[in-house]
């Protein structure tokens, strides 16, 4: 999505970022024009891929989609780390690595690594 954290997708189109992954020829089906970074659509067609930039085909919904997962992401994300800093604050990371190790061995959630 925004810095590469992978891809999505969605029915038929598949949507990345570049530098990255490479799709056939990288050349945009609406502009003709090389795509070497930013926001990219992927339609994988039986015999070749077929990509366009992302402001080659803005009116596709799914980018606002994108978006919206993407900034919950960052929410979350800083959310998570308040989180974290208050409580290596409060506990510190021993009691945090503790209580981690407690935990799994509680509640084993994880398969085999
Ligand atoms: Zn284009």
């Amino acid at each position: 999505m925004t810095t590469n954290q992978g891809h999505t997708s969605s029915g038929k189109y598949m949507y990345t970022s570049a530098p990255g992954g490479q799709y056939g020829t990288m050349r945009c089906a609406n502009c003709g024009k090389q795509i070497t970074e930013g926001q990219y659509r992927v339609r994988e067609k039986p015999d070749r891929y077929v990509t366009w930039h992302r402001a080659c085909c803005r009116d596709d919904q799914q980018w606002s989609v994108i978006d919206k997962q993407a900034a919950n992401h960052k929410a979350h994300q800083l959310l998570l780390l308040e989180a974290a800093k208050s409580f290596r604050e409060r506990w510190g990371v021993a009691d945090l690595d503790d209580l981690i190790d407690d935990l799994e061995a509680n509640f084993p959630v994880r398969g085999p690594q």
